[in-house]
């Protein structure tokens, strides 16, 4: 029987899990918890339209948050324990949510530079509040922004602050920014960009600490080599970990993530979903845990089917995998950056059409003799029609002449 389900995390993941569960009939109870206090927002604009001040942050809340779910609604509230047998979620006040089911949809939280942490004026960037306390400290005069950490969080906020006219300065501790993501021949394209655009970018930079001023507040952040470079307010990048700390105590396979199978069950009536979950990939041979907006989207939607279809008596495991093909964009002044697949630094990688000089291009690419993985920089449609080379896994030669055959 399927009467009763937890959801915690109500962002993405949880909440698209949700909103499948009513569209495919669950009339049950169907509980929400979030450490957030607000409704739900996107996250992507939070370091685009909304730290911009483009957008009201009304306009980021996430559309299944304003939907009619019949949710029951634990905001403000954390998670502490699960009992994974019993399918009780307990809460920080001792609060006990028993359910027939569990959806695990607690994402990830940033990585923290402790000799930074708790300074006034440093920041990370993950929650709508943390987005309106940066916004804050730009409406009220900030003008030197430090961001550390080149990932694309970090490029993004950049991008937002420059086009601000903010005085913008970047310090990533590797010599390459972005290898793990774009391997190091797409990398410093990025680099390339913020510099281009007047960012002050310092790679292989190590920092030191916070310069604090009389007030408390931050005024710079001091290098290794002892250099300070000025600052009204820091905003710290460096990668995310998966909010797995309550699920300590459950017994489940934690690895870098909650390890799930294919149907992204944990346990019997419990899944996991979205930044949190680490699934089995036929497709890449590879277990991955995927921070990405796209997939959390569709892994919620296919891990409440994989809850339905348990509580039917069917075995889960006979679906469809979830194996899609990974998908990710990020907006950098004016290029949109989209990636489908997977690249990474051992990647081989071919620009197919346009050029790497007008950052105009797409690139594949290769792993093994396949094409993994297809790169566009303000090139959707192509990006969009190359997916396939990716879906089907296409021998490396074929996919690099079908693509040039279309420039
Ligand atoms: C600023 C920013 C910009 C981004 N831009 C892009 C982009 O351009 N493109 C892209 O593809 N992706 C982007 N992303 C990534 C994308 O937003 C994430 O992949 C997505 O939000 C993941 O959704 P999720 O539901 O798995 O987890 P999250 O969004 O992390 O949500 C997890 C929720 O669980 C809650 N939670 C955690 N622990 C507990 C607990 N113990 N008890 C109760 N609640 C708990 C948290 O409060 C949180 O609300 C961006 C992310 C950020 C932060």
């Amino acid at each position: 029987v399927l009467d009763a389900v937890t959801i915690v995390g109500a962002s993405l993941a949880g909440l698209s899990a949700a909103e499948t569960l009513r569209n495919e009939g669950f009339e049950g109870r169907l509980a929400v918890v979030d450490a957030e206090t607000h409704t739900p927002h996107d996250r992507p604009p939070l370091s685009k339209q909304v730290l911009s001040g483009a957008w009201e942050p009304e306009r980021a809340v996430l559309a299944a948050a304003r939907a009619d779910l019949d949710l029951e609604w634990y905001l403000g509230r954390r998670a502490t324990a699960l009992d994974v047998a019993a399918h009780a979620v307990t809460l920080d006040d001792g609060e006990v949510l028993a359910a027939d089911a569990v959806v695990i949809a607690t994402g990830a939280t940033p990585r923290r530079l402790p000799s930074m942490d708790g300074v006034d004026g440093v920041h990370v960037l993950r929650t709508i509040d943390d987005c309106l306390a940066i916004r804050g400290r730009l409406d009220a005069g900030a003008t030197r922004v430090v961001v550390v950490g080149a990932g694309f969080i970090g490029a993004e906020v950049a991008a937002t602050c420059r086009q601000l006219g903010c005085d913008v300065t970047i310090l990533e501790a590797l010599p390459v920014p972005l290898e793990r993501a774009l391997g190091p021949v797409m990398g410093p394209l990025v680099t390339d960009l913020h510099r281009d655009h007047g960012v002050d970018v310092r790679l292989g930079t190590a920092v030191d600490g916070p310069v604090v001023g009389d007030a408390g507040t931050v005024t710079g952040v001091r290098l290794g080599v002892g250099e300070v470079i000025p600052a009204d307010v820091v905003v710290v990048g460096i990668g995310v970990v998966p909010s797995t700390g309550w699920l300590e105590s459950s017994g489940l396979a934690l690895a870098d993530g909650v390890v799930v199978d294919a149907a992204l069950l944990a346990a019997p009536g419990v899944v996991a979903a979205g930044d949190v979950a680490r699934f089995p990939s036929r497709r890449f041979g590879a277990d991955l845990r995927i921070e990405h907006w796209e997939n959390a989207m569709q892994m919620g939607p296919h891990a409440a089917r994989t809850l339905l279809a348990e509580a039917a008596g069917e075995d889960p495991t006979g679906r469809p995998p979830f194996d899609p093909v990974p998908w990710f964009w990020s907006d950098q002044y004016d290029r949109k950056i989209q990636l489908a697949g997977r690249s990474g630094a051992d990647y081989e990688v071919e620009v197919v059409i346009g050029s790497t000089d007008e950052r105009r291009f797409v690139a594949l690419y290769g792993q093994d003799g396949l094409v993994r993985g297809v790169l566009g920089w303000n090139r959707p449609r192509h990006v969009m029609q190359l997916r396939r080379l990716v879906e089907e896994s296409v021998p490396w030669a074929d996919g690099l002449a079908e693509a040039r055959a279309l420039a």
